[in-house]
């Protein structure tokens, strides 16, 4: 039963797998050939049977909800207990954990704030406000969106605004100036924005005492890290020496966040003895999709040719389908789920669909046609209104997030009462919210009385939810709480015509909460086992030089009125400082980070409630799959993106796109769609002409018959991973109209699709029935 994972894997993976643990290891493969599937198993190996901790490994994924899916993978394979030690996550949500846990080692706060890129957006637009009187005289322009991507390069290339301010060119010598004050708007406000916790993760691992933990690292979609991910990677593994990678530079779709696909001949250079294993065989999708997606990346000249071939067969042929309005694409969709979803007579759940967009703006007539439909559905990315309030709770110097909640619901402060509030608390070196509890609390002589009135119902409600916060109440509860502080409820149905409508959104936002919430018990448990980790370490001479370490920066504690007093560290007590801090990560900071992590760093959400359509961008969908894919809006301006500078990236990203379907893949584009409030004529993408050109049949224009034989086919292809087998079982159950679903598990094999047959033969002696006679 303990090789049972074994068994299921082919000779290629198998040897992967069973790679000696201390020979590095790249994994290089195209999708669907199992290359996270080995990774995982190779975890479980390294655990049972090489016997490393679990706790001294470290597993990187690419999203939070792959860190979430490989748990659950692993728990079947080695228990949940030993899951729960293994480290797993992002890049960013593995510094954000370790830099909560030793602040002082690098200068941080513990409380710090992670700005998520909305917010960077927001505060580089405004940093950007007095240079434009000076670009305009010079007939120059310079958009947010620039500004942020040159210095979120420079950061991952570790340049200061000092490198850029230099330069003699106009902009660079802006965009490096508005880099310095952006920095130092970070550190004032104690936030880090997702470069900085990559950059401040490489300076904590570069230590050697925070790297030393790590045993065996492991790194999904690698082609797609960065040069400071790689970094970390490095650091991590540097005591150890023991890596393995997987990863496939076809899937690089990153590389406008100076992902870097040369990566992977730095990993050969820094660890010489490195070895590679190609997996050649896709058991993800049916023959056609599969040559579907190969012929549009195939394209692509400057690629390395790869092979990759599967053993399922055909299948429905994809469909390509032209439309005139995004209006009638979405409805089109929308119908077509629910017909396959009726005519698989409950194989297909709403959760086996996925409609995969090239940008969030192209959702609004989706979500609206589903709704239309009754199909139930989720965005990946939601606005959390919320989330500013609780930064405020959790983070006071977060002056973004005071001046978003300040007013909402509307208190009647206007512009220049907040102007007054924010320069008269930047005077004092306070945060504007101590400065307004201070007003509250009669402190601030000649405060005209309205003001005190109106700053009164937001301070009392600050106030309790600190106190939550601090008593360790879970945050769905706190947000619970807040609704109520605010009258959340009635300042949507006074100013809201859709407030029924929005309401129901914020009670799916505290459904994500509790899900988040689930998700703290890792982190908490996480935490506390790196403690023992790095403070028991059986190394007494190094836990020596935690404590000689003098701290590079300077404490914060809260006094009793919450206000921030800055006081000087004293050498030799920062650990315990750190200890301090480390105890003050509430579940409500947790939620926060998790929640922010969530919404960028190529994901966009969190898993949340299953038996719901998906719609996603193509980005977050990267590693995952499902049975059926609508990739709409394929049009020149979209698949390429009209702003994209990479023209093969794009390609790889539609290529992504279609490898994450397992048996059913619908193309769609308009001839007319409304861009920026504009109605525009548009045009099939380039990528899909030149497949047409070159292979007419590669795509179907009607959509597939869902007969009896796609059906099974559709079953085997669900079937085949032993995990989900049950789930399986339940569904053919379903299908057989029978609750006796137990009976349809009862099939230990490993060959896919002999479930489907299985469960047939079971039902068919059982109950006398087949399928032909329903
Ligand atoms: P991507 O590049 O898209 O991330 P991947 O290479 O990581 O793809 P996986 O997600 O690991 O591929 O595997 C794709 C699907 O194939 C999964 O459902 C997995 O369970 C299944 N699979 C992989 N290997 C086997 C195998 N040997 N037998 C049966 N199913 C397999
Ligand atoms: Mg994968």
């Amino acid at each position: 039963m303990a090789d049972e994972y074994l068994r299921c894997l082919n000779t290629e993976q198998l040897r992967a797998v069973r790679h000696p643990h201390h020979v590095p290891l790249q994994i290089l493969a195209g999708p669907g050939s199992g290359k996270t599937k080995v990774l995982t198993s190779r975890i479980a190996y390294l655990i049972l049977h090489e016997h490393i901790q679990p706790q001294s490994i470290c597993a990187v994924t690419f999203t939070n909800k792959a860190a979430r899916e490989m748990k659950e993978r692993l728990t079947k394979l080695i228990g949940k207990a030993k899951v729960e030690e293994v480290k797993t996550g992002t890049f960013h949500a593995l510094c954000a954990l370790f830099l909560r846990r030793y602040p002082n080692r690098v200068g941080v706060k513990s409380n710090f704030t992670v700005c998520d890129s909305d917010e960077s957006k927001t505060i580089l637009k405004r940093l950007l406000n007095p240079y434009k009187g000076y670009l305009d005289e010079r007939h120059l322009s310079l958009e947010v969106r620039t500004v942020m991507s040159v210095i979120s390069k420079a950061k991952s290339k570790g340049q200061t605004p000092h490198d850029l301010a230099t330069s003699s060119n106009d902009i660079d010598h802006v965009i490096g100036e508005l880099f310095e004050s952006y920095e130092r708007f970070l550190r004032e406000n104690n936030s880090l924005d997702f470069d900085d916790l990559l950059v401040y993760g490489v300076r904590l691992f570069s230590q050697q005492q925070v790297s030393n933990w790590c045993q065996h690292v492991l790194v999904d979609e690698f082609q797609d890290t960065n040069t400071l991910q790689y970094d970390l990677m490095r650091h991590i593994a540097s005591s150890s020496r023991c890596v393995t990678i997987v990863g496939d530079p076809d899937q690089s779709i990153y590389g406008w966040r100076s992902a870097e696909v040369a990566n992977l001949a730095r990993m050969k250079l820094d660890f010489p003895a490195t070895v590679q294993i190609y997996l050649e065989q896709n058991y993800r999708s049916t023959a056609s999709i599969l040559r579907a997606s190969m012929a549009i990346v195939s394209q692509d000249k400057t690629r390395i040719p790869k092979t990759l071939h599967t053993s399922h067969s055909n299948g429905c042929t994809p469909v390509l389908q032209c439309f005139p309005s995004e209006q009638e694409e979405s409805a089109c969709i929308a119908r077509e789920i629910k017909r396959l979803s009726a005519a698989s007579g409950g194989l297909l759940g709403w959760e086996d669909f996925v409609i995969l967009l090239r940008m969030n703006s192209l959702s609004r007539s989706l979500e609206s046609a589903l709704r239309k439909e009754g199909i139930p559905c989720r965005v990946l990315k939601g606005q959390k209104f919320f989330e500013p309030y609780l930064q405020v709770v959790d983070n006071p110097d977060f002056v973004p997030a005071f001046e978003r909640v300040i007013n909402v619901p509307g208190r009647g402060i206007g512009d220049k009462t907040l102007g007054e509030i924010l320069r008269a608390a930047h005077a004092k070196h306070i945060s504007p919210l101590a400065f307004i509890e201070r007003i509250y609390d009669g402190r601030v002589p000649d405060t005209k009385p309205p003001v005190k009135r109106k700053i009164a119902s937001f301070v009392k409600a600050v106030r309790e939810l600190r106190t939550a916060a601090r008593q360790g109440t879970m945050p769905a509860d706190i947000i619970r709480a807040l609704l109520g502080l605010v009258e959340y409820e009635e300042h949507l149905k006074r100013t809201q015509p859709d407030a029924d409508t929005r309401w129901e959104n914020v009670m799916e936002l505290i459904n994500f909460a509790s899900e988040v919430q689930t998700d703290l018990n890792d982190y908490q448990y996480a935490l506390q086992d790196l403690t023992e980790d790095v403070e028991a370490g059986g190394d007494n001479e190094r836990d020596q030089d935690w404590d000689d370490m003098p701290a590079e920066t300077e404490a914060v504690e809260l006094d009793e009125e919450g206000f921030v007093e800055v006081k000087p560290a004293t050498p030799g007590i920062a650990a315990a400082q750190e200890d301090r801090a480390s105890e003050a990560s509430t579940p409500l900071r947790l939620f926060l980070q998790a929640s922010m992590l969530s919404g960028d760093s190529g994901e966009g959400g969190e898993e949340g409630e299953r038996e719901k359509v998906t719609i996603s961008t193509c980005h977050s969908a990267k590693g995952l799959e499902w049975p059926v894919v609508f990739v709409p809006a394929v049009e020149e301006g979209t698949f390429p993106f009209a702003l994209s500078e990479d023209t093969n990236e794009e390609r790889r990203l539609l290529y992504v796109a279609c490898t994450r379907a397992q048996n059913l893949l619908y193309l769609s584009h308009c001839t007319k769609r409304l861009v920026a409030g504009k109605q525009m004529g548009r045009k099939l993408s380039g990528f899909v002409c030149a497949v047409i050109e070159d292979s007419p049949d590669i795509f179907a224009e009607n959509m597939p018959e869902f007969d009896r034989a796609a059906l099974e086919q559709m079953a085997a292809i669900l079937a085949r991973e032993i995990p989900s087998e049950e789930v399986v079982a339940r569904k053919l159950a379903e299908f057989y109209r029978t609750d006796h679903y137990h009976q349809f598990t009862d099939t230990s094999s490993k060959a896919m699709s002999t479930t489907f047959v299985a469960a047939d033969a079971v039902y068919r002696a059982d109950a006398g029935k087949s399928v032909e006679q329903r």
